[in-house]
């Protein structure tokens, strides 16, 4: 920040995010992008997400200048203080009710405090989840956008839901097929699972849906998308709300820029392993930060790895609250010898972004899809539940970049054998693997020229950022 200005001369937002790996890393990004452009910039989220950010070294407790701006953390205490152990975070219906008591006092507090303090909040930004903060803004008089870090697809399904405009799988009818403007036709797995009458998580759906009955109080959409990547649905959807594609935010340059970043956990060291390899010979395989793979999938995918051969990276995480701990197959590190690695986190962008990396076996989240297309990586889709569904139906049918493992637990109550496995790893380095790399390469081309300057999403963020410093003349 310019010596001579104060944090009383900026235009102050307050960013309020969801407690989730895949939920801080954008919006952190995004608060990061605003700062640049001269805004001041609270983040907002819970003590024990602030944890995870500590323990990745992050430089979280001071405020810290990015460009002509400045951003600073304010956490609040969810109820359960730091302790991310604490098993009642798994009770989802628990924890969510939790949450929105705690975290609308707290926001409201915090709006408070810099109100007084003559830093007044222009603008509340929220990702999904929380849709009680577009409350506390439309309470609090102050404008309200939102940070959707899901595709504008999956949007488009959430909003066709909530407001009644298409037949969706019911209990009488539960294998429908779903038909939305300007989207393929959707198999009933292939509709994001929280949409389901059997939705594994009931608790996140109704987090998840509440945003859409909270829609009227929100002036702006901001999407982790990219206009050329979604554009018809986007264009479609831009006629119910403002909608404004601006990532991937983690491709923008300015927003790595910052030493502020939103990495939630500490990498292992993968470099020495993947600089060992050939190019494009090493299977990526990671299920993001939340998703369980039970011991006999483990066991599945342990074996069918083996047998195919082929040399991998796997991000086995260590037990979550949604899951017991799992272990490898007797001997299994023994028999792959220099041929594989398994780490319990990596730095996930830049193995995908490494030139050993030929393919990577995912479960779909919205992050992961966009980080590996815009890398000119292909997949293996292995999709499990919420939006994973509709992005596989996308990476393998629409962005065309891919291959399908699985369809999601509604359909594979029974898992996916190594056999099926081995199989699908040899199909994507087999004929059609020239054909996804290619496709994969336009994507990355595409999300490089939509954040640099001048380019789609560039624009949009300009666009935004000049209605919130407007308002607040
Ligand atoms: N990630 C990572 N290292 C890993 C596994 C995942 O950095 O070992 C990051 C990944 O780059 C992505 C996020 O975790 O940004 C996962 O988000 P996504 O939306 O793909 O899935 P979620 O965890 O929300 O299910």
């Amino acid at each position: 920040m310019p010596n001579t200005m104060s944090t009383q001369d900026l235009v102050h937002v307050l960013l309020v995010s969801y407690p989730a790996q895949g939920h801080v890393n954008p919006l952190l990004k995004l608060g990061n992008l605003l700062a640049s452009t001269g805004l001041l910039v609270t983040f907002s989220t819970t003590e024990g997400a602030a944890n995870f950010m500590r323990k990745a070294s992050k430089n979280i407790d001071e405020p810290t200048p990015v460009g002509d701006g400045m951003i600073r953390f304010e956490f609040f205490d969810d109820g359960l203080g730091g302790n991310n152990e604490d098993p009642r975070r798994a009770d989802l219906d628990f924890y969510t009710a939790h949450l929105e008591l705690h975290g609308r006092e707290a926001v409201t507090r915090i709006v408070k405090k810099h109100e007084e303090q003559g830093r007044p909040v222009a603008c509340l930004i929220n990702n999904p989840f929380i849709p009680w903060v577009s409350d506390v803004a439309e309470t609090l008089n102050i404008r309200n956008a939102v940070l959707w870090v899901q595709s504008c697809a999956s949007f488009s399904a959430y909003y066709h839901f909530h407001n009644k405009l298409a037949q969706f799988p019911s209990e009488s009818d539960p294998e429908i097929d779903v038909q939305l403007p300007s989207m393929p036709l959707l198999k009933h797995d292939e509709v994001p699972s929280f949409l389901h009458p059997e939705t594994p998580f009931p608790a996140l759906a109704k987090a998840i849906l509440g945003q859409f009955a909270m829609l009227s109080k929100t002036f702006c959409v901001l999407v982790e998308t990219f206009q050329e990547l979604e554009s018809e649905i986007i264009d479609y959807m831009s006629k119910y709300c403002l909608i404004k594609p601006i990532g991937p935010l983690f491709k923008n340059p300015k927003s790595s820029n910052s030493s502020v970043q939103g990495d939630f956990m500490k990498a292992d060291d993968c470099m020495d392993f993947l600089n060992s390899k050939e190019p494009a010979t090493v299977v990526y395989i990671s299920f993001g930060s939340i998703v369980y793979i039970n011991q006999e999938q483990i066991n599945e995918i342990a074996y069918g790895l083996l047998n195919s051969g082929v040399s991998f990276l796997w991000v086995l995480r260590k037990p979550t609250l949604l899951g017991p701990a799992v272990v490898l197959p007797e001997n299994f590190l023994e028999k792959i010898g220099d041929k594989g690695k398994v780490v319990n986190w990596c730095a996930q962008k830049e193995v995908l972004e490494h030139p050993s990396v030929a393919y990577f076996v995912t479960h779909c989240g919205w992050n992961s899809t966009l980080e590996t297309i815009t890398s000119g990586v292909p997949v293996v889709a292995f999709p499990a539940w919420g939006d994973q569904v509709t992005n596989a139906k996308y990476l393998v049918d629409v962005f065309e970049v891919g291959v399908r493992l699985g369809r999601g637990k509604q359909t594979e109550k029974s898992g996916v054998s190594r056999d099926r496995i081995e199989k699908c790893l040899r199909e994507a380095i087999g004929p059609k693997a020239e054909e996804m790399k290619k496709n994969a390469l336009k994507w990355k081309k595409a999300a490089e020229e939509a954040v640099a300057e001048g380019g789609s999403s560039d624009r949009n963020l300009k666009d935004f950022v000049d209605k919130i410093k407007n308002v607040s003349k």
